[in-house]
Order: structure tokens, then C-alpha cells, then sequence
């Protein structure tokens, strides 16, 4: 039987409507979730960002308190003078090195925190003059460390100078046996940001840890080398707060490491 073509003409018509409707339905579906996705996301960050100051104010606190201990600890063992015993006296020792341990730990905690919350600078900032206040620091053990020309970023001061410090110390420190060692600092530019590499010849790190390594108080090296584990989760931090990425590469010729890092930087237009 031949369809009439009015009909048949209505029912498509019915039909496209339907579905309009639908799409409609579907799109109305989305922009909700779309929304609910973004409140969450916003709720979670200001949750994290009140976790991270709780963070440093309680270590800021405990921190106060355990100077507070070292120092009373002192007067004990100057008031007692020669009267201190051996026992007492190897006591205050042993009580004064696990406080200043602790102080150690909980200044490196303070500064993880801060690195997650303080507000980001975005000054100008010359890596090279960066580096060469860390070498500064570094004493006699500077003259290890080769800097190549580097560039002027925009970026945190402060922040960028404790990622560079925390590099090269751990590059001076994981040094191998019978081994001198030799760092070398250098930067390239990629398309929208400026790479920066710190190479080093010592232990190197094997290829299936080396993402653990910046977990917050990693360490895969505990016997022979002070550390606390916190150095290289600041970084990350750090460097993913300027629009960056950090990873560890093989050392130069298969031995030791490569911290290699970026530094978000567009070009001016
Ligand atoms: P810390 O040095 O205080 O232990 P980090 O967070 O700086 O803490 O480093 C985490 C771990 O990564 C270290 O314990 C060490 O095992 C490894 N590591 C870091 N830098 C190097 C390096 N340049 N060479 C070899 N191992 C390293």
C-alpha cells in the first residue's frame, strides 16, 4: 500500500523532534555533571589547600616547642658542669641529638607544606644568579659543580632556589665509592617552557624506582646517606606549581642520574 507522503512527512518530522528533544536532554545531562565536576574539584582544592596550612601551623608549633627543649637541655648540662656523670651526660647528648633530628624533620615537613601552599611569586628570575647563591652554600664542594649559561624565567624565587639547592645537594651527596664527583647544571629551551638539567656520575637511581623517589619521605638509600626523604617531593611540587614536569633520566654514559625538569615559560607575543 503507497504511503501518503503528508503522513509520512508528519511522522518524520515527529521523529526529528523526538530526537531533538533527546539531544537536548542529554546536553542539559552534561553541563550538570560538567558543573558538579567543577564545584567538586574547587571544594577539593580549598580542602587541600586548609590541610597543607593546618600542616604548617602545627609544624610550626611543635617545631617551637622542641627548640624550646634543646635549649633547656643545654642549660641543664652548663648549670651541672663537671657534676654531670657519664650516664646523665650521655643522656642529655642522646635526648639533645633525637630533638635536633626531630627539628630537622619537621622543618622539612614545614617546608613541603609551604611549597604546596604559599602563594606563587611570578617574578623574573636569573637561574643563573640562583645558582650561584646555591654554590655559595655549597662550600668546597662547589667546585664539583660545572653551570652552563642559563636563562632568566619567570617564576618564584624563593621556590625555584630550593628546587636547584635540593638537586645539587643530592648530587654532591649520593656520590659513589672511589668515585669525584662531577655535576653539571644546564638548561634548553623546548617550545613553551625552559628544560633545566642537573646530572651527576654517582649511584644513580634504577629505572623501576626512580617515580617513588619523590614520594614525601621516600628513601631508597637509607644506610650510608643523612637525608630525610622530603628534597625531591618538594621539588615536584614545585615544579608542577610553575606548569611543569620533573622526571630522572640515566646518567651521562650509564652512570649516575639525570634530574631533568621544566619550566613553563610561552613565548611573549
Ligand atoms: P633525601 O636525600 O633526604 O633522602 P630526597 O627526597 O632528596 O631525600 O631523595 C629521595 C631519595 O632519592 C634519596 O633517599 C635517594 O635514595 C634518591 N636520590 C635522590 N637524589 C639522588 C641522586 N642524585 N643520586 C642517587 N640517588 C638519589
Amino acid at each position: 500500500m503507497a504511503t501518503d507522503p503528508a503522513s509520512e512527512i508528519e511522522r518524520l518530522r515527529r521523529r526529528l523532534e523526538r530526537e531533538r528533544a533527546t539531544r537536548r536532554e542529554a546536553e542539559r545531562i552534561a553541563e550538570r555533571a560538567l558543573l558538579d565536576l567543577h564545584v567538586a574539584n574547587r571544594e577539593l582544592a580549598t580542602q587541600n589547600s586548609e590541610l597543607e596550612r593546618f600542616a604548617g601551623v602545627i609544624a610550626h608549633d611543635l617545631r617551637s616547642q622542641l627548640t624550646g627543649v634543646v635549649g633547656y637541655l643545654g642549660t641543664v648540662r652548663s648549670r651541672l658542669g663537671d657534676e654531670v656523670g657519664d650516664r646523665a651526660a650521655d643522656l642529655i647528648d642522646r635526648a639533645t641529638d633525637s630533638a635536633s633530628r626531630m627539628a630537622g624533620l619537621i622543618d622539612d615537613l614545614l617546608a613541603y607544606a609551604r611549597a604546596g601552599y604559599a602563594e606563587l611569586r611570578r617574578d623574573e628570575v636569573d637561574v643563573g644568579v640562583v645558582l650561584e647563591r646555591v654554590l655559595d652554600d655549597c662550600g668546597e664542594a662547589a667546585s664539583s659543580v660545572d653551570v652552563e649559561r642559563l636563562p632568566i624565567v619567570t617564576g618564584d624565587p624563593a621556590l625555584l632556589m630550593q628546587v636547584f639547592r635540593n638537586l645539587v645537594t643530592n648530587a654532591l651527596k649520593y656520590v659513589a665509592d672511589g668515585r669525584e664527583p662531577k655535576v653539571r647544571v644546564s638548561a634548553t629551551r623546548a617550545a613553551d617552557a625552559w628544560q633545566f638539567t642537573v646530572s651527576d656520575n654517582g649511584i644513580g637511581i634504577p629505572e623501576d624506582v626512580r617515580e617513588r623517589a619523590f614520594e614525601p619521605f621516600e628513601r631508597l638509600e637509607r644506610s650510608d646517606y643523612e637525608g630525610t626523604g622530603i628534597g625531591l617531593s618538594i621539588c615536584r611540587r614545585v615544579v608542577e606549581r610553575h606548569g611543569g614536569r620533573i622526571w630522572i633520566e640515566d646518567g651521562h654514559g650509564g652512570t649516575g642520574s639525570r634530574f631533568v625538569f621544566t619550566i613553563l615559560d610561552p613565548p611573549q607575543r
